[in-house]
C-alpha cells in the first residue's frame, strides 16, 4: 500500500531500479539507513530511514552537513522499498529520476525515541546514525509555509551537537560511492549514462571532469548526445 505512489511513476520494464517485494516488517532487527547522491534534474542527496517496512524518504539539495549552525532543507518524497537502500546505477532517460544514483552512505538507524510514528506527526524525528560517513546524533524538523509547493512535506535536515559534529565539508571531502568508490561520472560511464553530466555532480575543480582520461579542457568540447 505505501509504496503505490513509487510505482506508479516508475515503469519498471525501463528502469534498473527495484520494484519492491512487498513490505514486511522486521523484528527486533536493525533499521536500514541509507543516503543515495542522484544527479537528476538538479542534484541531491535522498536520505533514507527504514521504517514500518519501507524506506522512508527526503530529497536534500545540498546533502547533510556536518555543522550543526547549518540547516539542510530537505524535502519529503515518497516511501520507498527498503530493497532501494542497495541500488547505484543509472535510470534511463525519460524515465522518472532520470539520471545517476550513486550510493554515498550505508548503515543502520535508531531513532531516538521509540514512537517514531508520533514523531512523523509532531514534525519531529531525532536520531542517531551509523554509517561509513555520517554518524551520531540528527534531527529532521518540519517547518511549514516554505517552498513554492505547499503539497510537498518540507522539513530541515541538521546535525546535532556531539564527538561527530564538525566544520569538515562531508559531500566535497569524501565523495565517492561506499559501495563500490566510484564518483558518479564513473558509474554513468559503467551503466550507459550521461557521463559529461554526471561529472557535474562530483567534485572538482568546476567544469573539471573528475574520472575522465581527457583533461579538464575537454569539457570545452560540446556535448554531442544526451542519450
Ligand atoms: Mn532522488
Amino acid at each position: 500500500m505505501k509504496l503505490n505512489e513509487y510505482r506508479k511513476k516508475r515503469n519498471f520494464a525501463a528502469t534498473p531500479e527495484p520494484q519492491g517485494a512487498g513490505s514486511a516488517e522486521k523484528k527486533g532487527k536493525s533499521l536500514i539507513y541509507a543516503i543515495q547522491k542522484h544527479m537528476a534534474t538538479h542534484l541531491h542527496y535522498d536520505l533514507r530511514l527504514e521504517w514500518r517496512g519501507v524506506l522512508l524518504s527526503w530529497a536534500v539539495p545540498k546533502g547533510p552537513s556536518l555543522d550543526p549552525a547549518v540547516k539542510r532543507l530537505a524535502m519529503q518524497t515518497e516511501d520507498h522499498p527498503v530493497e532501494y537502500a542497495d541500488f547505484e546505477g543509472v535510470i534511463p532517460a525519460g524515465q522518472y529520476g532520470a539520471g545517476t544514483v550513486m550510493l554515498w552512505d550505508k548503515g543502520t538507524w535508531q531513532p531516538e525515541s521509540a514512537d517514531v510514528d508520533a514523531s512523523l506527526q509532531a514534525g519531529e524525528i531525532k536520531f542517531t546514525l551509523q554509517g561509513k560517513k555520517l554518524q551520531g546524533s540528527w534531527v529532521l524538523v518540519h517547518t511549514r509555509g516554505f517552498g513554492s509547493n505547499p503539497a510537498r512535506s518540507t522539513w530541515l535536515l541538521i546535525k546535532h551537537r556531539d564527538q561527530y559534529a564538525s566544520t569538515k565539508d562531508v559531500t566535497q571531502e569524501e565523495p565517492r560511492s561506499v559501495a563500490s568508490q566510484r564518483l558518479l561520472a564513473e558509474i554513468a560511464r559503467d551503466g550507459g549514462g550521461d557521463i559529461e553530466r554526471a561529472s557535474m555532480g562530483d567534485p572538482g575543480v568546476k567544469g573539471q571532469r573528475a574520472t575522465s582520461a581527457k583533461p579538464a579542457r575537454g569539457r570545452i568540447v560540446r556535448r554531442r548526445r544526451s542519450l
